[in-house]
Parts: C-alpha cells; sequence; structure tokens
C-alpha cells in the first residue's frame, strides 16, 4: 500500500538545522529545516491528477482509499517519508527580503520512480515551519485549486511546470483578508500536493550568499548540479559557469512559452523563480483574455505593474542578474556569469522568434515578421481583442485571396464598436499576412496545423477557474475535474465543450478572482 521508493538527497547531502519543529527562527548554516506537517481535522480527497498519480506509481485503488487523502493532508507518514522545510531568501518586487523560506510548504521526500525518475512530493498548506513568520502555514481552497488546475494546464500546453498530485480538503477554516481592507473572512482550507524533480529557487542560492556563507554556497551549487543536472561534465569555475548558462537557458525557455500562451506569473520574486526552469508557485496569476501587455492579475501589483504581462523576459532577466550576483562569490571574474546571462538574451530572442513563426503560420521567422506580429500584437491591443481566439481563428482563414475576409475574426473582438473601428487596419494587417503567406511554400493544411499546435484553443482562463472554485465551494467538486480534462488537451478541438473556448464574458471582467487577484491565498 503506497508503496513508494524514497531517495531522500536535499536532507541526507546538504547541512539542516540542529533545531525542529516549527518555532519561528532565523536558521543559519543550513538549507533546511526538519518539520512535519500539523494534522488536519478532515482530511478528503476533492481532486488528483489521474496523470500525475499514474508517473509517479500510485494505483487508482491507492488513489482512492483513505490513507492516500490522510498521507496527502499531512495526516500519517509513510516510511522512507523525511519531511522539511527548504530555507531561502528572495527579492520580492525588486527588494531584498532577506530569509523567507518554506512558510506553509512541507517537502515529505524525493521518490524514484519505476523510470528511474526523481520526483520531490511537497504539502503546500501543510501548517507552520521555521520560515512561517507571522503566518500561518495553511492555504484555502480557492488558491489551492488555482494552483492544482493550472500547474497541471500548463503541463498539457508544454510549458516547463511543477505538477500537481492531489488536492485535500482538510475540513478546518482559515482566515483571510483577501484584499487586504480590513474584512478578513474564514474560508476552507484545503492542500495541494506538488510534485517536481526540484522545488530550489534562485532564494536558495541568495540566502547564503547574503550572508557571505561562501561555504554552504558552494555546498548547494554543487548538490544541485549533481543532482538536477546530471547531464553536465566539468569541474569547478567551469562547470558553474556551464550550470549558470543552462539555469539561463531554461529560465528563457520559461518565459518564451508563458509570452506564447498568454500566462502572467503574477509575482516573479526571486523566491519564485525555479533553478529549474519550471514555473513555481501559483499565487495572483492570470491569463490574457483581450491582449494587452500592461496587464497584470495582481492586486498588490496594480500600481507599479512590475510583473505585468508584457514585461515578463525583463523580469526573468533582473532575477538572473541577482542568481548571478549571488554566484559572483564562487568566481574570479565576473565573465563567466555575463556569458550566462547573454545566454538568457539569445536563447530568448530565438524561442520567441520561434513562437512568431509557429503562432503566424510561418516555416520560418524572417526579420520582418517581427514588425508583422507587433503589428498585430498592436492592434489586439488597441481593439480589445482576444488573444486566444485570434490565433486560433487566424488558422481557420481562407488566405488564398488578396483580400481577406475577418468575419470569422468577429467573435475575438470584446467590444463592437471598437471592432468596427479597427476593421480596416485589420483589413490591411491581413493583406499583409496574405502576402506574406503567398511568398512561401508550405501548404495550408500544413500552416494551419502548425498554428494549431503553438496557439491553443483551451486556456485556463480567470473566470473559469472562478467558475470552478464557487462551484467547489458549494460543494460540489466535479467542475474542477471537468476543467483538469479539459484542460489536458487544449490544442484539440474538443465538441460539445465550445463553452471553455470562449471569450471572457462581461460579468467577469472586474470580478475578483477573475481579473483580480491578491497575494492573500
Ligand atoms: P509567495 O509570494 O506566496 O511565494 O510567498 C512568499 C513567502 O511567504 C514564502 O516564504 C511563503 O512560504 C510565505 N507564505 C505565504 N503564505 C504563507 C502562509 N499562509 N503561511 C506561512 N507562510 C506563508
Ligand atoms: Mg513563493
Amino acid at each position: 500500500m503506497l508503496n513508494l521508493d524514497f531517495d531522500n538527497a536535499f536532507v541526507r547531502d546538504l547541512p539542516g538545522d540542529p533545531d525542529s519543529g516549527p518555532g519561528v527562527r532565523q536558521v543559519l548554516g543550513a538549507a533546511y529545516s526538519r518539520v512535519s506537517p500539523t494534522p488536519v481535522a478532515a482530511p478528503q480527497l476533492l481532486a488528483h491528477s489521474p496523470q500525475m498519480a499514474r508517473r509517479l506509481g500510485f494505483s487508482e485503488a491507492e488513489v482512492a482509499s483513505p490513507l492516500f487523502a490522510q498521507v496527502f493532508a499531512g495526516n500519517s507518514l509513510i516510511a522512507g517519508m523525511d519531511p522539511f522545510a527548504a530555507n531561502y531568501g528572495g527579492h520580492q518586487f525588486g527588494n531584498w527580503a532577506g530569509q523567507l523560506g518554506d512558510g506553509r510548504a512541507i517537502s515529505l521526500g524525493e521518490i524514484i520512480n519505476a523510470a528511474g525518475e526523481r520526483w520531490e512530493l511537497q504539502l503546500k498548506g501543510a501548517g507552520p515551519t521555521p520560515y512561517s513568520r507571522t503566518a500561518d502555514g495553511r492555504a484555502v481552497l480557492r488558491s489551492s485549486i488555482r494552483e492544482f488546475l493550472c500547474s497541471e494546464a500548463m503541463h498539457h500546453l508544454g510549458v516547463p511546470t511543477t505538477r500537481a498530485l492531489s488536492l485535500v480538503g482538510t475540513g478546518e477554516w482559515v482566515e483571510r483578508d483577501m484584499f487586504y481592507d480590513g474584512h478578513p473572512e474564514m474560508e476552507p482550507g484545503a492542500i495541494v500536493c506538488r510534485v517536481a524533480p526540484s522545488f530550489i529557487r534562485f532564494g536558495n542560492f541568495e540566502l547564503p550568499a547574503s550572508r557571505d556563507d561562501v561555504e554552504l554556497l558552494k555546498q548547494l551549487v554543487n548538490f544541485c548540479i549533481r543532482r538536477d543536472f546530471p547531464e553536465l561534465r566539468g569541474q569547478g569555475q567551469a562547470l558553474h559557469a556551464q550550470w549558470f548558462a543552462q539555469v539561463c537557458e531554461r529560465t528563457a525557455v520559461m518565459v518564451a512559452h508563458w509570452m506564447r500562451v498568454g500566462f502572467v506569473h503574477g509575482v516573479m520574486n526571486t523566491d519564485n523563480m525555479s533553478i529549474l526552469g519550471l514555473t513555481i508557485d501559483y499565487g495572483p496569476y492570470g491569463w490574457v483574455d483581450n491582449f494587452d501587455p500592461g496587464w497584470t492579475p495582481n492586486t498588490t501589483d496594480r500600481h507599479q505593474r512590475r510583473y505585468r504581462f508584457g514585461q515578463q523576459p525583463q523580469v526573468a532577466y533582473w532575477n538572473l542578474g541577482r542568481l548571478a550576483g549571488s554566484l559572483s562569490l564562487l568566481f574570479d571574474g565576473v565573465e563567466p556569469l555575463q556569458d550566462g546571462l547573454r545566454c538568457f538574451v539569445e536563447t530568448f530572442t530565438a524561442a520567441d522568434r520561434d513562437n512568431t513563426a509557429r503562432k503566424l503560420g510561418l516555416a520560418e521567422c524572417r526579420d520582418e515578421d517581427i514588425g508583422l506580429m507587433q503589428s498585430l500584437q498592436d492592434l489586439m491591443t488597441q481593439a480589445e481583442v482576444d488573444m486566444t481566439l485570434m490565433f486560433r481563428g487566424l488558422a481557420d482563414l481562407d488566405l488564398d485571396g488578396d483580400t481577406p475576409d475577418p468575419a470569422p475574426l468577429r467573435e475575438a473582438f470584446y467590444d463592437e464598436g471598437r471592432r468596427e473601428t479597427a476593421e480596416p487596419a485589420l483589413r490591411e494587417w491581413l493583406g499583409r499576412y496574405a502576402a506574406r503567406l503567398r511568398d512561401q511554400v508550405l501548404p495550408a493544411g500544413e500552416r494551419r496545423s502548425r498554428m494549431n499546435a503553438a496557439n491553443p484553443r483551451y486556456v485556463l482562463r480567470n473566470y473559469l477557474a472562478q467558475q470552478a472554485i464557487d462551484r467547489a465551494s458549494q460543494g460540489d467538486v466535479a467542475a474542477v475535474t471537468e476543467l483538469l480534462q479539459v484542460m489536458r488537451h487544449p490544442y484539440d478541438e474538443q465538441p460539445g465543450r465550445e463553452a471553455f473556448a470562449g471569450r471572457r464574458p462581461d460579468w467577469a471582467r472586474e470580478r475578483a478572482g477573475c481579473s483580480m487577484l491578491s497575494c492573500s491565498s
């Protein structure tokens, strides 16, 4: 029953806090603290990812057993688990924040599955740790549903991400002041078990560097390379340089995917940046409905808009700069780190060009195609056009004539007046686009399938997640499971499920949870 093969490398190979238990403290010279989850009143499995369960080696019967809900609520440990909270720091909204650490995440251990893959199992919302600071270590149902659904949705979109195994209701209530306006409410609590080969963040390296603890920094770097980047060869500074370049490359690939699918992370603090280039820490994230590079779902960031959609590549670069600064303690000169940062720029630029080609159905991205894409994006911003519907719609147009008819794109517009105003510009753009397509030898069918493999039909629109949350809060979790099923095949037409592909409805435009989210979770 729940037989897993544990290999807890992080706690075995790295120095730990000599103290254990959840008392809040500064933890020096240690990468983690041992701490057990705090049991909850009435664990109930609300949803799980069948794909992830199978990948880890669980049968559906095991998932359905009472023990599974107990374990993934943090009420029971199984043989081989050795729970801990990781110690890390981070730059939050541009400022160094000191020690942060896993304030409500508790890793249960690392398993090796039948395929030899390493997966760390981590409960989010499992109770206080030494890093909880003034908070309670818990998570509410709404944010847990959002993390559960989005990590799986991102995976199926082909975006590197941490995964989710389970969503368990705790049977307990958690107090949250959702908009920090002095109106706290009691909300149902939940715990997600998230899963990744590694949960190491940029902040794990920044913290020892900020304390001039070069020994711990070096241990962490060497550990991370050995465990998480076993393909890297070499020694000393050359190896460290290669590794940093890899981190830069993976981060660039991840952010290029975000831009391709219209994902806004919302809180790109360095403690929320995975060293493996995985999307991590789903908080007030959001999906772009009407294309707008200035949009952020995060109300906490509404004035500065530091983490707005169009700024994400620059922020990722800035974050890598902070990581480079920390790693510079291990290097004699800064050149290798500068080379790594250049790697970010080159990789992102290449990935972004590739996205342009794939999204527009071009065999290759020529220099002038960047302008073509930019004009389309400007038009979409000005005329309030749905990003997802627009790109899918473009694939359906008949572009053989000189002046393509824009009628099939009508449903992508949010405002009829703006659509009429934009129509001449759209016709002009479509003319340019059609001319460009005539200048390549890619059969129409091939162009269409190329586009439909890069432009999803279904994304986890904010209002869809909110509807599932509303229903789950009434005790009906079927909507969560249904949404997960839709998001498993985001690029396919799914007859009968057209409603999940529609524009954001008007009621969702300014509704909490749909367009506005705070960090309170
Ligand atoms: P975030 O911006 O959500 O990634 O969180 C920033 C820091 O606050 C991390 O160290 C979290 O572990 C911690 N944190 C967030 N929410 C809670 C909570 N409810 N209880 C304890 N720590 C929390
Ligand atoms: Mg975080």
